[in-house]
């Protein structure tokens, strides 16, 4: 049975990602720092969950020691935004943050599992979340579309680096999914949060979640470089068509 890593499976695009990858047939390990969500869920799915905390080297390092001797593919889904402040006003800690889990925490990630990804048969697959955020730029959103423009150059560099070797490399980047991604960039403000996505029809993380099982699941010759997937209402990172409530 091929083996899929989850990182940030405790909620959203994980989570749904973990279940639809289980659901596929892979055996599934999930890893984030809220445990009693995470175990929930591999109770439900028939996989394994360990604590993970993407930010910290030491904690990556535990958890691949627990893994299987194969793993096949890798889903570096763990990161998200915080606050939405302008360039001068960058909060340190904030941007800290978000380098730390949306680029540095993928590439420790990559560096542990690397010795352990099947190289044999028809290889393995590391498939990273990326954004719109990867592509383009919005008012306040320095810190984090610095942060998914990097796991962008980090992507294609590994393809590069990987070249005739059987690893697969893809980046999934979706717009506006509605996940507990704005109540943690806004910092349990459910108000703030829930504007976000008011009078607009976002995407929902099974949406995400498809097109991580379709990359996952074609010939292993083909690679599926990027996937950007909007919703309807999103033409761009900063362009959303809102219903305005009749009177
Ligand atoms: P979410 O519901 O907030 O999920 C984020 C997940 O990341 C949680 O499971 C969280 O788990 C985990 N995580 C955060 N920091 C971590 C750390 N230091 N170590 C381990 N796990 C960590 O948001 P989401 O929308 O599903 O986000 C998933 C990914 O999609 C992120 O990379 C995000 O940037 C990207 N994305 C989201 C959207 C969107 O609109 N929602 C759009 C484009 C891209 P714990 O807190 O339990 O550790």
């Amino acid at each position: 049975m091929k083996i899929a890593v989850v990182t940030g499976a405790s909620s959203g695009i994980g989570a749904a990602t973990a279940r639809a990858l289980a659901k596929t047939g892979f055996r599934v390990i999930l890893g984030a720092r809220r445990m009693q969500q995470l175990e929930a869920l591999a109770k439900e799915v028939g996989g394994e969950a360990f604590p993970l905390d993407v930010c910290d080297t030491e904690s990556v390092r535990k958890f691949a020691s627990r893994l299987p001797a194969r793993v096949h593919l890798l889903v570096n889904n763990a990161g998200g935004a915080l606050g939405l402040e302008p360039v001068v006003e960058m909060d340190e800690s904030k941007w800290l943050t978000m380098f730390q889990s949306n680029v540095l925490g993928l590439v420790r990630m990559t560096r542990e599992i690397y010795p352990l990804l099947d190289q044999s048969g028809e290889g393995s697959h590391i498939i990273n979340i990326g954004s719109v955020a990867a592509l383009e730029t919005y008012l306040g959103g320095a810190g984090y579309t610095a942060c998914k423009h990097a796991v962008r150059a980090i992507t294609e560099t590994m393809r590069i680096e990987w070249l005739g070797l059987p690893i697969r490399v893809t980046e999934i980047d979706p717009g506006l999914v509605e996940t507990e991604f704005s109540l943690v960039r806004f910092e349990g403000d459910a108000v703030r949060a829930k504007k976000v996505y008011e009078g607009m029809t976002p995407l929902v993380a099974e949406d995400v979640a498809d097109a991580v099982v379709w990359a996952a699941t074609r010939p292993p010759h083909v690679n599926i470089d990027q996937i950007l997937l909007k919703p309807r209402d999103q033409a761009r990172a900063d362009r959303v068509y809102r219903k305005v409530p009749s009177p």
